[in-house]
C-alpha cells in the first residue's frame, strides 16, 4: 500500500492523474476473473495510459493469466511477455521500472559496465530476470545468482557490480565484497518496523565505492521512471491511434 500510495502522489505532484482498482474476492478463482475483467475496463479506457499490477498476487491467483491480460501498449511496469520478450532480443519495449533504475543508478554515477564482472542476486521476472539481460546488453559479464546458488559469496567476491534483490535482509556483507564494488540494493525489508535492504549497509559501505541505501536509493528512482514509461506509453497510443485512423 506504502508503494502504491507514493507512486500516486508522484503522480500527483507533476498532473498526472492516477487511481488505484481494489479487487475482491472470496476465491482465487474468483480473484482473478476480478482483476483480469479490471485489467479489461482499463485496456480499453482511452484516459488511461499505463497499468501496473501490485506485486506479490494473492495467493493461487496465477501471474500468467493476469500478465497476459495486460495491454502491452500499456504495460508501463514491463511484465507482459511480449515486453519481456523484447528486453530479450534487445528490441525496444518496456522494461520494470525497477531493474529500469538499477541500470539508471549504474549509468548515472558514470560506471563503466563494459567487462565489467556483474552478479544480481535474485532471478525473479520482475526484477533480478530482467536486470541480468539488461546488464548482459550493456556488455557486463553477467552471473545471476538466486536461492540454490552455492557458495554465493565466492560470486559475490569477484564482482565490480552487486544488485541484491531477493528480499533477504542482510544477504550481502562488506566482507563479502571486492573493494571498489559498485552495490546497487533493490530489496525492501521490514526488521524490528525498519525499511532496510538486502545489504549490510555499515559494513559495505566501508567496502564499496559506491552503494545504494534503502530507504532513498533505488525505490524513489523506480517511481520515476515509472512516470517517464507511463508519458511514453501515452506517446506511443497516440502514434498508433493516429497510424489507426490514416
Ligand atoms: P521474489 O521473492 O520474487 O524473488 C526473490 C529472488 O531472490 C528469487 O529469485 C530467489 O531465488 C532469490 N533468493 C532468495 N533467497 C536467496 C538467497 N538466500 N540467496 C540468493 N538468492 C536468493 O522477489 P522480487 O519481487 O524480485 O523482489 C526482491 C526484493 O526487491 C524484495 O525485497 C522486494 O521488496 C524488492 N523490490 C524492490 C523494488 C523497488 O522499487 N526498490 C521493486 C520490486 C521489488
Amino acid at each position: 500500500m506504502v508503494y502504491l500510495e507514493r507512486i500516486l502522489k508522484a503522480c500527483a505532484q507533476v498532473g498526472i492523474e492516477g487511481s488505484f482498482v481494489d479487487v475482491e474476492g472470496d476465491t482465487p478463482e474468483i480473484q482473478e476473473a476480478e482483476l483480469t475483467a479490471a485489467i479489461d475496463r482499463l485496456n480499453d479506457d482511452p484516459r488511461v495510459a499505463g497499468i501496473i499490477v501490485q506485486m506479490p498476487l494473492p495467493p493461487d491467483v496465477r501471474l500468467r493469466a493476469v500478465v497476459d491480460a495486460i495491454d502491452p501498449l500499456k504495460d508501463i511496469d514491463g511484465i507482459h511477455p511480449l515486453n519481456a520478450g523484447l528486453l530479450r532480443l534487445g528490441y525496444e519495449g518496456f522494461i520494470p521500472a525497477t531493474a529500469h533504475a538499477a541500470l539508471e543508478m549504474v549509468h548515472r554515477s558514470g560506471i563503466e559496465l563494459r567487462g565489467a564482472d556483474a552478479v544480481v542476486i535474485g532471478r525473479s521476472p520482475v526484477v533480478g530476470m530482467p536486470l541480468a539481460f539488461i546488464l548482459a546488453r550493456e556488455d557486463a559479464t553477467v552471473t545471476l545468482c538466486h536461492s540454490k546458488t552455492r557458495n554465493l559469496a565466492d560470486k559475490v567476491r569477484r564482482a565490480d557490480v552487486v544488485v541484491v534483490a531477493a528480499g533477504k535482509p542482510g544477504l550481502v556483507t562488506g566482507a563479502m565484497l571486492k573493494p571498489g564494488a559498485v552495490v546497487i540494493d533493490v530489496g525492501i525489508n521490514v526488521v524490528e518496523g525498519r525499511i532496510v535492504g538486502d545489504v549490510d549497509f555499515d559494513s559495505a559501505e566501508k567496502v564499496a565505492s559506491a552503494i545504494t541505501p534503502v530507504p532513498g536509493g533505488v525505490g524513489p528512482l523506480t517511481n520515476a521512471l515509472l512516470l517517464s514509461h507511463l508519458m511514453r506509453a501515452a506517446q506511443r497510443q497516440d502514434q498508433a491511434k493516429e497510424h489507426f485512423e490514416a
